[in-house]
């Protein structure tokens, strides 16, 4: 037998279970198929407390949002590197409806709700105001998870292949599939229901556009600092390519004109799918004829949010026993 735990596919899903491994001194190999990018690694990296349309806060938000930022310290600390930028987000009123639904809910979220913003206080586009949400920010995917992976790699701990998701299981203990998108509607787990999206993104050049926040309504700008944006993101259901399309483009640039009518250059244009099971509520455990084959999927929108403390779920149910709680346990799924 050789190592207790393979971890197959480096997202944000298989490097948070890794370092719950390292963490516990646990011995794994982290398998990475290194012929593209993750979704992980094409991702905004935005976390944001309240989200969608009916401005609802993620789901055990407190809690996740707790274990999420003492986690990416953790990590910070082992690299030496910042990973998650902690940043205001400007919420935008689509519309005088969401204005109101806003107030409506505002005893629910008073937690997450800063300065109440009016047109006049606002440097762009904003006819029906916004609001500041607090306690959210920004994960460097790409250096979150490109110095994880030097990391591992320097301590012999992870392999560059392509896993054969139908065929037989690694020589370990037990096998963690963390492979996202490409892990739904296949392979061993392909009883769960699920609804892959496939997101675009732009990383755009705006000179002189005077945001250092997050500014989001009905999508968002992200400022990286040097008058580089990431803006975003499509939703798109009926193609679920990693290819990026002019459709996926122009929607988003109509996006940034809604915010402002400055120059910009495009200097990036990405595509991935989102693996999502049920909305953005993760799913962990064991398969359920197969026990040492185990699941850490559905991510959804917001892997940044929930991956760090599901991981830490999964790797106490691996090590010490703990139960997988209902709400997360794939077994609940299984017909
Ligand atoms: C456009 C866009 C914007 C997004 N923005 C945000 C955001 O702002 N905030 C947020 O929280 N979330 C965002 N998301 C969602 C977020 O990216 C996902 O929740 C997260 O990436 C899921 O992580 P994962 O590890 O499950 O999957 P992935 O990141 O897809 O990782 C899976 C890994 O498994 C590997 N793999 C697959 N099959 C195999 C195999 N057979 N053998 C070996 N390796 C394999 C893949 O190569 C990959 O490395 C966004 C998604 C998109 C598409």
């Amino acid at each position: 037998m050789g190592r207790e735990v393979t971890i197959v596919g480096q997202g944000l899903a298989g490097t948070c279970l890794a370092w719950r491994l390292w963490d516990r001194g646990r011995d794994f190999c982290l398998v990475h198929r290194g012929d593209r990018p993750s979704t992980s690694f094409i991702s905004a990296g935005l976390l944001t407390p309240v989200t969608g349309r009916n401005l609802n806060p993620s789901w055990r938000l407190e809690e996740f949002l707790r274990e999420a930022r003492a986690f990416y310290e953790k990590v910070e600390m082992v690299l030496g590197e910042q990973f998650f930028h902690e940043v205001p987000i400007v919420r935008l009123f689509a519309d005088a409806d969401e204005r109101s639904r806003f107030e409506g809910k505002r005893g629910k979220i008073d937690q997450w709700t800063g300065e109440a913003l009016e047109e006049g206080n606002c440097p762009y586009h904003a006819p029906h105001g916004g609001v500041i949400w607090k306690g959210g920010g920004r994960l460097d995917t790409r250096r979150f998870l490109e110095a994880s992976r030097g990391y591992f790699r320097e301590a012999g701990l992870l392999e560059e292949q392509e896993v054969d998701l139908q065929g037989p299981l690694p020589d370990t203990e037990v096998t963690v599939l963390c492979a996202g998108a490409a892990g739904l509607g296949q392979g061993p787990f392909g009883f769960l229901p699920e609804r892959r999206a496939k997101g675009e993104l732009l990383t755009v050049r705006i000179m002189g556009f005077p945001e250092e926040r997050i500014v989001s309504r009905n999508g968002w700008l992200i400022p990286l600092g040097g008058g580089l944006f990431r803006a975003g993101s499509t939703y798109r259901w009926d193609d679920l390519s990693e290819t990026v399309t002019k459709d996926g483009r122009a929607q988003i640039e109509e996006l940034i004109s809604s915010f402002t009518s400055l120059p910009y250059e495009v200097l990036e244009h990405v595509a991935g799918v989102r693996p999502i099971v049920r909305q953005s509520r993760p799913v962990i455990g064991r398969h359920p004829e197969i026990e040492n084959l185990v699941i850490f999927n559905g991510l959804g929108s917001k892997g940044v949010l929930y991956a760090p403390g599901v991981a830490e779920r999964l790797v106490s149910h691996l090590c010490e026993g703990t139960e997988i709680e209902d709400d997360l346990n794939v077994r609940a799924l299984a017909g």
